[in-house]
């Protein structure tokens, strides 16, 4: 056997080589990508998974900062310095940080949605550097997007439904009143007035109901959230009506709210919310939905008055196929925790009382506040 003392310094730096190779082996034999910088962030180890999701190899990294290479810029589009960057911050701070929706950069000049966590590298005590462990969440991001679709779509069917039944109404009015003219011989301006504002009614709820079924851009936009709120109310109205629940808003309808979102996800998100209410409430009641304006964000909330949903329940809200109803896919709540918290970077939070009623309330940043 070789004792330590007798070991020679070819033997040694056999060794340290062996060691060398086999961390690398580890590093290599994973699927997410690792590297690690020291306290100057440069690079000082950089696994195969990593150079496989970025494109980029240990070489790149000699003229040019790993930073500006893989995280120069943000979702948003802005230009991130590095004394911005999380990870920068947590390798001075020497802090643990886990990061679950940010972007990194391939060497081909597109980019991909990442998770990652930052642990801080020790040496015999000291903080000499810090560890990064990334993985690519394409897939889940695309799996999630597929089952907000379903979703989406099945919402649709169920308010076609109802819609189809609030348009019989008014054509039947107005063929009533066509009818009238007809046997009279008469144009009648009064009649006009009211065919008139029949036929825009039936208008703007199919503009409303093909608008969001359709298939959408995904550009953030600047919209009045009390709009696009209103547009839900209208698009649900049939289907409270006949479950003879009451739809209340609660705004001044004169100030603009600007958020910056995407539109049609926004409108989801309320159109989950008021048919869970509408659905817990069965029929007789009432939703009453408020927005409150703050300096850096607008709350709107979502009040019920139904059975109310049990603390062990609550826990449960947002995971995906968690369904209470026989006919429930449990997509709803998850969809929507989706778009508020990961696409939109608000919140979203509930308070129920079993036999009183529920309130879903959720947080989004207004255009210009601070945090946005
Ligand atoms: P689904 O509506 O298809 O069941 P969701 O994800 O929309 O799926 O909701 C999950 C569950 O959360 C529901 O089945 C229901 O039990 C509960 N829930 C959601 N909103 C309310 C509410 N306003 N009142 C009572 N229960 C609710
Ligand atoms: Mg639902």
């Amino acid at each position: 056997m070789n004792s330590s003392a007798n070991i020679s310094e070819s033997e040694l730096k056999n060794e340290v080589e062996k060691l060398h190779s086999l961390n690398q082996l580890i590093l290599d034999s994973v699927a997410e990508g690792i590297y690690g910088i020291d306290l100057e962030a440069n690079v000082i180890f950089w696994n195969k998974a990593a150079e496989e999701l970025t494109g980029f190899s240990m070489s790149d990294f000699q003229e040019n900062n790993l930073h500006n290479l893989i995280h120069h810029t943000n979702q948003q589009g802005e230009h991130v310095p590095l004394t911005d960057c999380p990870v920068y911050h947590a390798l001075i701070s020497g802090e643990s940080l886990f990061v679950e929706d940010d972007i990194f950069w391939k060497k081909d000049g597109t980019s991909f949605p990442v998770e990652y966590t930052i642990k801080p590298m020790q040496e015999q005590g000291k903080h000499v550097g810090t560890v990064i462990t990334f993985r690519d969440m394409s897939e889940k991001i695309k799996t999630e997007e597929m089952l907000a679709e379903w979703e989406k779509l099945l919402v649709v069917g169920q308010m076609s439904a109802g819609i189809a039944h609030e348009i019989r109404n008014p054509i039947t009015s107005l063929k009533g009143f066509v009818q009238l003219m007809k046997e009279s011989k008469q144009l009648n301006e009064e009649y006009f007035d009211i065919m008139d504002s029949e036929f825009n009614r039936i208008e703007t709820i199919i503009k409303e109901l093909l608008m969001f079924s359709k298939p959408q851009k995904t550009s953030f936009k600047q919209h009045d959230i009390k709009d696009l709120v209103s547009q839900v109310v209208l698009l649900m109205e049939p289907q409270a009506v006949m479950k003879n629940i009451r739809l209340v808003t609660n705004w001044q309808s004169c100030e603009s709210v600007y958020i910056s979102c995407l539109d049609h996800q926004i409108k989801q998100v309320f159109i989950n919310l008021i048919k869970n209410a509408m659905e817990a409430i069965e029929s007789d009641g009432e939703i009453v939905l408020t927005i409150t304006t703050g300096q850096k964000e607008v709350t709107i909330t979502v009040k019920d008055d139904g059975p109310g949903i049990s603390p062990d329940h609550v826990e449960k809200l947002g995971q995906p196929f968690y369904s209470t109803k026989e006919s429930g896919t449990g997509l709803g709540m998850m969809v929507t925790t989706n778009i508020i918290k990961n696409n939109h970077r608000g919140s979203l939070e509930v308070e129920s009382e079993v036999g009183k009623g529920t309130v879903f309330e959720v947080r989004l940043p207004l255009v210009g506040g601070k945090g946005s």
